[in-house]
């Protein structure tokens, strides 16, 4: 848009300089495109009155309309407030006011028409209203729009400086006014024509003033689309540019690689992770930086693939380092690939913040010659004093754990050629929204777990029920399985919840005397829990009592049997991931869900979605619709959700849209210098150079 929309508010009609601060501090309306670009958040139908006598108080906000007949001021000081009467013919409506007695009482006419606008409550079997808008019947014109757009205001505004939602609503009418002529079409004509979009002025007006219903939905259509498809083409050119000027190590050699693959490894690999480790090795060969994300749901077998790819490059000669997040993670993918890197001759170290100063000048050193091929660790790897000698490729596990301040600092541990870069991840993350955080990564999906796996059945029970459980334990642990018991530790640091956990401890020791338990939480030291955690490894402990510690990648295949306390108040993805630390070997796994007998709503509903389904990508899009973006992991800091319109939650298929229609553009015309893509170059070169939604994701 051009610099008309740049124009500050305080210049236009009617609004000067003292309401412009106001509407700047109190909605981060600055300018006339902030204006226009605050879309209202519903719309009342002003075709549809309700009947007094038909009001009741399961209705949402509603229209009457009706004569004031009568008004008065009741009251003194902070109790003051005014009520008043307005009849229809079929009954009497009382409304009331507890703030703006002053003004309301100089505006408010008896005998007027209104149009009453509010929330109806039943008080003694009669209808009621506090703080109804109130609108002059006659003030209705011909010619408005039958939808009147309703506009999110706030309490300071409205209350003292009497900018309600009705205000604003003229300022956009007398802002439009101008500003229409002004729209310069921000989509090429092959988009508008492909996808019957509204051109962008008549999208601006119907959004605030919508005609009719289909005008409106093809309005709010237009502007998802254009805001999704900028995201799209912003991350798809980002990915192409990085691949014209990155350059990559190749790995095509893979003798030590075939050797294992012949010899050593203990099973073979699933259809899905031979593709996912073809991608890879494409990747490898041709030249170019990889950022490529393997999202796979847990047990799917992502640490054989990203050890295979270790591989290729360590028989290129490159080093390369596995991050995980956690130390009980890292110490498990240490002890599960030591096995086959001592086989193979090659040196695998483990560097984390455990590690012993002594130690870690060792692995300092042969980091830095190069006589180490590989190392596993935490994010004590991204240190500064971890050079390598030369490292070519860097795979971060369960990558929603790391920040993208981490991913960009493994860049910078090889100065001459950037690492190749896979990221892997199980929470499974809907697809539009990994559209947008990982828009400009490659994406393997693993989406087929080892032949043999059982589904994990999965049952809901009361606490009332407990001894039951036990007994189930009981026969399990019989049958020679080991079983899990996690307490909800949300923040480590909360002491009930603790008292939980040791409770909890107390009378499962109490329940099973001829039991080994093992305990671990975060409140351990760090050599306390990696013994705990050998211990249930090595089957000398048949019980772990755990809190969410080990929720991530914890992998005993023995343990068959995941008891999930407490379980109405972990998050969806959370209870997916727990139960994914079972069913990981030929055994039928069992997930149990202990919860009390009160249960919100949405706990209900992610009790149910549990137990009805193992799909962690349905479990993400449920996940995603109950809590909104804004609680999943990864998107508090990358920006994705200012977004004016779209919603992440609702608008995939808007998503895949837009993306296909930015990827074939880009394919056809990667630069945009093509005259009839001069609509989106000029759009993207009018954009600030830090426009929210651009930079903030990469
Ligand atoms: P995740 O994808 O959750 O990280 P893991 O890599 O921990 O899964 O693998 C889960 C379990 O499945 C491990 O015990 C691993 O050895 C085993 N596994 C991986 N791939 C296969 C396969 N192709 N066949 C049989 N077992 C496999
Ligand atoms: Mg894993």
């Amino acid at each position: 848009m051009s610099n008309f929309f740049q124009t500050k508010l305080e210049y236009l009609r009617g609004v000067g300089l003292q309401r412009a601060q106001l509407l700047g501090k109190e909605l981060g309306l600055f300018t006339y495109g902030d204006l226009i670009q605050r879309y209202p958040f519903r719309y009342l139908d002003r075709t549809q009155f309700y009947n007094v006598v038909d009001l009741h108080d399961d209705l949402p906000y509603v229209q009457v309309k009706g004569i004031l007949r009568g008004r008065e001021v009741i009251g003194e000081g902070p109790k003051k407030r005014m009520v008043a009467k307005v009849g229809d013919a079929s009954g009497e409506l009382e409304l009331v006011w507890f703030k703006g007695v002053n003004y309301l009482e100089k505006v408010i006419k008896n005998h007027q028409e209104y149009i009453v606008f509010g929330k109806p409550t039943m008080f003694n079997g009669r209808p009621q209203m506090a703080h109804p808008e109130l609108e002059e019947v006659s003030e209705q014109k011909p010619g408005q729009s039958f939808l009147q757009p309703v506009y999110n205001t706030s309490e300071k505004l409205k209350n003292y400086h009497r900018v309600d939602s009705k205000t604003i609503m003229r300022m956009v009418g007398d802002l439009l006014k101008i500003a229409l002529p002004q729209v310069t079409e921000t989509l090429s004509p092959a988009l508008i024509q492909n996808y019957a979009l509204l051109d962008k002025a008549t999208a601006l007006q119907q959004i605030h003033f919508p005609q009719t219903p289909e005008l409106l939905e093809k309005a709010r259509f237009r502007l998802k689309f254009e805001e999704l498809f900028y995201i799209q083409l912003k991350l798809l050119r980002q990915k192409d540019q990085r691949k014209v000027t990155l350059a990559g190590q190749i790995f095509s050699e893979v003798p030590t690689l075939v050797h294992f693959y012949k010899n050593i490894m203990p099973f073979d690999l699933t259809g899905a992770q031979k593709r996912v480790i073809h991608e890879i090795y494409k990747d490898f060969c041709n030249g170019q930086q990889m950022n490529r994300l393997l999202q796979g749901d847990v047990g799917s077998g992502k640490t054989i693939v990203a050890f295979i790819a270790m591989l290729m490059a360590a028989d290129n000669g490159a080093q390369s380092c596995l991050m995980a997040p956690t130390e009980i993670l890292a110490d498990q993918h240490y002890q599960g690939l030591k096995v086959y890197a001592d086989q193979l001759g090659i040196n695998l170290g483990k560097l984390t913040g455990s590690t012993r100063t002594a130690q870690r000048r060792v692995l300092h050193e042969q980091l830095r010659e190069g006589t180490m091929q590989m190392l596993v660790g935490t994010h004590a790897l991204l240190e500064d004093v971890v050079q390598f000698r030369n490292l070519g490729l860097t795979i971060m596990d369960e990558q929603h754990r790391f920040g993208v301040a981490q991913r960009s600092k493994l860049w910078q541990k090889n100065p001459y050629v950037i690492p190749h870069v896979l990221v892997m991840t199980a929470t499974p993350i809907p697809r539009t929204l990994a559209m947008t955080l990982y828009g400009d990564l490659d994406v393997s999906v693993i989406d087929e777990l080892p032949a043999g796996r059982k589904p994990i059945v999965t049952v809901h029970r009361y606490d009332a029920n407990r001894l039951k459980v036990f007994q189930f334990i009981r026969d399990q642990v019989a049958l020679g399985r080991q079983v899990y018991i996690v307490y909800p530790l949300i923040e480590e640091s909360e002491t009930l919840d603790y008292k939980d956990l040791t409770d909890g401890y107390e009378s499962v020791s109490r329940a099973f005397p001829d039991l080994q338990i093992s305990i671990v939480h975060g409140r351990m030291k760090a050599e306390e829990k990696d013994f705990e955690m050998a211990r249930f490894v090595k089957q000398e402990t048949q019980i772990m009592v755990a809190t969410t510690v080990i929720e991530v990648g914890v992998n005993v295949p023995n343990a068959s049997v995941m008891v999930i306390e407490s379980a109405e108040r972990f998050g969806l993805s959370q209870l997916h991931q727990l139960r994914g630390r079972v069913g990981r070997g030929a055994d039928q796994s069992y997930c149990i869900l202990m919860t009390s007998y009160k249960l919100s709503k949405d706990s209900r509903t992610r009790l149910e979605t549990m137990v009805r389904t193992n799909n962690g990508f349905e479990i993400a899009d449920i996940d995603l619709k109950l809590r909104g973006p804004g609680d999943l992991m990864g998107t508090q800091q990358s920006g994705v959700l200012d977004l004016l319109i779209a919603d992440l939650a609702k608008d995939g298929r808007i998503m895949s849209e837009s993306r296909a229609a930015a990827q074939t553009i880009l394919a056809d015309d990667p630069e945009l210098t093509r005259p009839e893509h001069g609509n989106i170059r000029r759009h993207i070169e009018s954009l600030p150079p830090t426009a929210v939604n651009w930079s903030r994701i990469s």
